[in-house]
């Protein structure tokens, strides 16, 4: 039976409404593509949300502005002072920026190669590693021992859409379904 061509477009409409759900790739590659490509969040240093497919990496060109936007992240810590200051329906994120990165004239990535990137990124006022803004207002400044500075750096994790993290687990297991499968053709 054919489907009339209104259908079709609604379809293609939902389809697209639903994201890619349900979708399920052929090949073990596909899910790999897939899982690597799931969208994420990335912000401007103004705030502004853009959602790209998280294989960019972790700095983008916004598109259409000659500004950068890094990797959304959020801070796990149970007592993290910022736990309820999300917005819009989000937790609070915040990125980590890397100096070293800037957009040139003619609005391309340009990465500045430096002898000592983790001395040079400090240096220009970045961060050694991804940090919680609202944690990092209560840490001691000095003495901190490399234990606590380490369970803060593990409660920070990247920012992942509900979306994407339903999309995952659908991913996570059609990857095991398809491995299996192969195990049993061999
Ligand atoms: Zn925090």
């Amino acid at each position: 039976m054919s489907v009339p061509a209104s259908h079709r477009v609604v379809w293609s409409l939902l389809a697209l409404l639903a994201g890619c759900r349900g979708r399920v790739p052929a090949t073990l590659e596909q899910i790999e593509a897939d899982q690597l490509a799931l969208p994420a969040v990335y912000l401007t240093t103004d705030g502004r949300e853009l959602i790209v497919p998280a294989n960019r990496g972790d700095v983008i060109v916004a598109p259409g502005a000659r500004e950068l936007a890094f990797r959304a992240y959020t801070c796990t810590n149970p007592d993290c002072p910022n736990r309820e200051r999300g917005s819009a329906g989000r937790p609070f994120l915040f990125t980590w920026p890397d100096p070293l990165w800037k957009v040139d004239e003619q609005g391309q990535l340009q990465f500045d190669v430096v002898p000592d990137r983790a001395a040079e990124t400090v240096r220009r006022g970045g961060l050694p590693e991804p940090t919680c803004p609202g944690c990092l207002e209560r840490r001691a400044k000095e003495g901190e021992s490399a234990e606590t500075r380490q369970r803060y750096r593990n409660w920070v994790v990247y920012y992942e859409l509900p979306e994407s993290a339903a999309r995952r687990k659908e991913l996570d297991a059609e990857h095991r379904n398809q491995l299996q499968k192969q195990g049993r053709r061999r």
